[in-house]
C-alpha cells in the first residue's frame, strides 16, 4: 500500500483548497485503477502561524504503487496549486507502506505536528533517515520554500499515530462548487441546512443556532460549497444530500481529527508556552474585566496559596467567540477552572473552560448593622467605622454571592469553533456539559 501526504496548496486569495486536491488525486488514483481506501483530512497544531486558515493536511491510502502515486501527486500540484504565492509552499511525501505500519518515527512526528512548531529540517532529517537506513521507500517533493514538507509528511503518520493515542476520528463530508463558480456568492438555502441538521443528532457545527448562521457554509474564496462534520459518515452524507444548493461538482467524505481536542496538551500553568494549546488546571485571580473591541480578559493562577507554583496567565475570550463572553463574565475571583485554548504572547485564547468549584462567597467592607451604610477603614490594620454612628467592626465580612454560572463546561459557540477544537455535544467529557448548538 501506498500513503501520500499533501499539504500547503493554497493561497487565502486565490483560493484553491489542499482537500479539493486530495479529492482530485484520489479520483485520479481511481481513475488509472488503482484503490482508494480513504482521505484522511488532518489538522495540524491550530497555532502555527504561516497556516492559510485551519491548518489541514491531506492523506490519500491507496494500493497504487508508490511512484504511481507520487507521480500524479506531483502532477496535480503542478497543474492546481497556487505556487506563484510566496506563501504556498507545498509538500507531498508518499510511504510505500500500509496507513498502520509506517515507521513509527512517522507517526510520532505527526503526533508532534498536531501540538508542537517543527522545523522543515526535521521532516527533511526524518525522510533522509527513512532513505539511509532503508527502512520504506518514501517520494519526497517540495515547492517554494518546503515548508509543505512538515504537513505532508505529518498526514502520512497521522493514521498510525490517531491509533497509537486511541482518538476516534470524525468525518466530514465536504461539496465542491465548479472551478468557474469559485469566488462568487454561495447559493445555498439556509433554512434547508437548519432542517438538516435538526434531524441528525451526531453531526455538529453545521449551524449556530444562536446566530442563525449556517457555518458549514464557508466565506472563503475556495472551492468547497459546504461541509457537514459528524461522528458517523452515513449521517454526513444524508445531511450533506438533504441541502439545497447550486449545482455541486463533487463531493468526497473524510477521515478527520477534527472535533477531538487532539491539540490540547495536559499542562500546568508555569510550563506553558506560546505556540501550544493546553488545559489547565487554576484558580480565577482577577474579575473579568472587557476591553476595547469587546474582548473579554481574566488573569488565572495555577494553584490556590501554593506559593510554589504562583504562576498567573491571561485569558482572554475575544470578540468573535460571542455570547461565549457572558459565560466568562459571569465567572468571579476564587473560582477553581479548567481553561482549554492556545497560548499565544502570554495570553491562553479560551475555547472552552470547565467550572469545577464556585465562589460562592466573597469578603467585603461590612454595612453598619446601626444605619446600614458602609463602613470605612479604621486605618491600616484597624478594622472599619461607620463615619455617622461611630459602629465599629474587626474586618472585612464574607457575602453571598448569586450565581449563575453551574459546575461543568462551557464552550464558544458554533460559529468561533476551531476545526480541531471538541464540541460539547460530542460527549465523554468529565463533568455535565453546557453545549452550544
Ligand atoms: P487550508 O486550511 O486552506 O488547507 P492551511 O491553513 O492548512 O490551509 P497551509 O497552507 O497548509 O495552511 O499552511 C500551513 C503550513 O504550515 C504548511 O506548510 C505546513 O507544512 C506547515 N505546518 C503545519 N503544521 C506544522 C507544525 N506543527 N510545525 C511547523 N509547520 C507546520
Amino acid at each position: 500500500m501506498t500513503v501520500v501526504g499533501i499539504d500547503d496548496t493554497d493561497s487565502r486569495e486565490a483560493g484553491m483548497c489542499t482537500t479539493y486536491a486530495a479529492a482530485l488525486l484520489a479520483e485520479r488514483l481511481r481513475d488509472r485503477g488503482d484503490a482508494v481506501h480513504r482521505v484522511c483530512l488532518v489538522r495540524l497544531n491550530p497555532a502555527v502561524e504561516y497556516k492559510t486558515r485551519g491548518n489541514a493536511a491531506l492523506a490519500v491510502h491507496t494500493d497504487a504503487p508508490v511512484d504511481a502515486a507520487f507521480a500524479a501527486a506531483r502532477a496535480l500540484v503542478d497543474d492546481r496549486a497556487v505556487v506563484g504565492d510566496p506563501r504556498t509552499n507545498p509538500g507531498v511525501v508518499a510511504l510505500d507502506a500500509a496507513p498502520d505500519a509506517v515507521p513509527e518515527q512517522v507517526a510520532t512526528f505527526a503526533g508532534r505536528a498536531v501540538r508542537e512548531v517543527l522545523a522543515r529540517e526535521r521532516a527533511r532529517g526524518l525522510l533522509a533517515d527513512l532513505d539511509a537506513t532503508g527502512t520504506v521507500e518514501a517520494r519526497r517533493g517540495t515547492w517554494g520554500d518546503g515548508r509543505g514538507l512538515v504537513g505532508a509528511l505529518a498526514a502520512v503518520g497521522a493514521w498510525r499515530a490517531w491509533h497509537a493515542t486511541g482518538l476516534t476520528p470524525t468525518y466530514e463530508r465536504l461539496v465542491y462548487r465548479p472551478r468557474e463558480r469559485c469566488g462568487t456568492g454561495r447559493d445555498v438555502d439556509v433554512e434547508s441546512v437548519f432542517a438538516a441538521d435538526r434531524a441528525s443528532p451526531t453531526v455538529w457545527d453545521t449551524v449556530d443556532r444562536g446566530e442563525g448562521e449556517a457555518v458549514c457554509v464557508p466565506h472563503t474564496p475556495g472551492p468547497v460549497l459546504y461541509g457537514i462534520r459528524g461522528d458517523d459518515p452515513a449521517a454526513c452524507r444524508r445531511v450533506a444530500a438533504a441541502i439545497d444548493a447550486e449545482p455541486a461538482e463533487r463531493a468526497r467524505t473524510f477521515v478527520t481529527n477534527q472535533g477531538t481536542d487532539a491539540h490540547l496538551h495536559d499542562g500546568t500553568l508555569p510550563t506553558a508556552r506560546d505556540g501550544r494549546a493546553y488545559r489547565l488546571d487554576g484558580v480565577v485571580t482577577s474579575t473579568p474585566e472587557t476591553r476595547r473591541g469587546g474582548h473579554v480578559f481574566f488573569d488565572l493562577r495555577g494553584h490556590d496559596g501554593d506559593t510554589d507554583d504562583p504562576a498567573t496567565l491571561a485569558c482572554a475570550a475575544f470578540e468573535p467567540t460571542k455570547r461565549f463572553r457572558d459565560r466568562v463574565r459571569d465567572l468571579r475571583v476564587g473560582d477553581r477552572v479548567t481553561v482549554c485554548g492556545e497560548v499565544g504572547e502570554g495570553t491562553l485564547k479560551l475555547e472552552k473552560f470547565a467550572v469545577r468549584d464556585l465562589a460562592r462567597t466573597e469578603r467585603v467592607t461590612p454595612d453598619c448593622p446601626a444605619c446600614g451604610r458602609s463602613m470605612s477603614s479604621a486605618g491600616r490594620g484597624q478594622g472599619y467605622r461607620c463615619r455617622d454612628c461611630g459602629t465599629t467592626a474587626p474586618g472585612k465580612v464574607e457575602r453571598e454571592v448569586p450565581r449563575t454560572l453551574e459546575p461543568g463546561w462551557y464552550e464558544v459557540p458554533p460559529c468561533a469553533r476551531r476545526h480541531i477544537a471538541k464540541p460539547l455535544v460530542r460527549g465523554g467529557f468529565d463533568a455535565p456539559t453546557h453545549p452550544e448548538r
